[in-house]
């Protein structure tokens, strides 16, 4: 096995620890493996150990290297977890399956004509700025509830959950808690997060998705 292998088997292990040491099992869990800044033949070697599910932050650097992969390996689900602008949404909806970070109503617009027009349903989340950080994509927590009901009403929008970033130096429990009560009294069951650092906590809290990067494919060779 490659180390890419070996450490997305440990992950997979904790996740199911952490998802049956709270009462649930490890399939209740997405594990999304995050490939941003790696390529092709670092992105193989976990294809071939069986995982499905990846996730990327870009739309043109998933589109250098996703459409080969996937004429290689079959049933891959692509999930976008980076800020998306509308330029970029024709590309999107064509590679992708999900989107996690849909934030404002012009996107939410520009998703929903571009789903209907390449005839591709798409689930999305809504991302949720928990720490109200001013560079930070994703609406405001007082804002979310009437936003998800337009994505749902106005846009016509599957929307399956809620996602968060927290704040780099904040614990991400009280984050973790505050979009898991957000997500049920909006009736969502889907919850993104918990990333490389604390998707076991993440899991603690009900996390139904889980984005793992550096942890899989070890560290990137440049902050994104
Ligand atoms: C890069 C990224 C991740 C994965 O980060 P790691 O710390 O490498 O696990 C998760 N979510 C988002 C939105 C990201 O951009």
């Amino acid at each position: 096995m490659s180390d890419a292998a070996d450490r997305l088997a440990s992950v997979q292990s904790r996740i199911d620890k952490a998802a049956s040491d709270h009462g649930k099992q490890g399939d209740d869990v997405t594990l999304i493996a995050v490939s941003k800044t790696f390529d092709a033949d670092a992105i193989s070697p976990v294809l071939d150990a069986g995982q499905k599910v990846f996730g990327e932050n870009r739309v043109q650097e998933a589109a250098g290297k996703w459409p080969g992969l996937k004429e290689q390996y079959e049933g891959v689900e692509l999930h976008l977890i980076g800020p998306l602008q509308t330029n970029k949404v024709r590309d999107a909806v064509a590679l992708f399956d999900v989107i996690h970070s849909v934030d404002r109503d012009k996107l939410a617009k520009a998703l929903s004509d571009e789903m209907a027009k390449q005839q591709r349903s798409l689930a999305v989340f809504v991302q949720v700025n928990t720490g109200a950080e001013p560079q930070k994509a994703g609406v405001l927590p007082a804002d979310a509830a009437a936003f998800v009901e337009r994505c749902r009403t106005e846009h016509g929008l599957d929307v399956a959950g809620l996602m968060c970033i927290p704040p780099a130096g904040d614990h991400p429990g009280p984050h973790f808690a505050l979009l898991r009560k957000m997500a049920e009294a909006l009736d969502l069951k889907g919850l993104s997060m918990g990333m490389s650092g604390d998707f076991e906590t993440a899991v603690s809290f009900g996390a139904t998705h889980v984005r793992v990067g550096s942890a899989i494919f070890g560290a990137r060779d440049y902050p994104v």
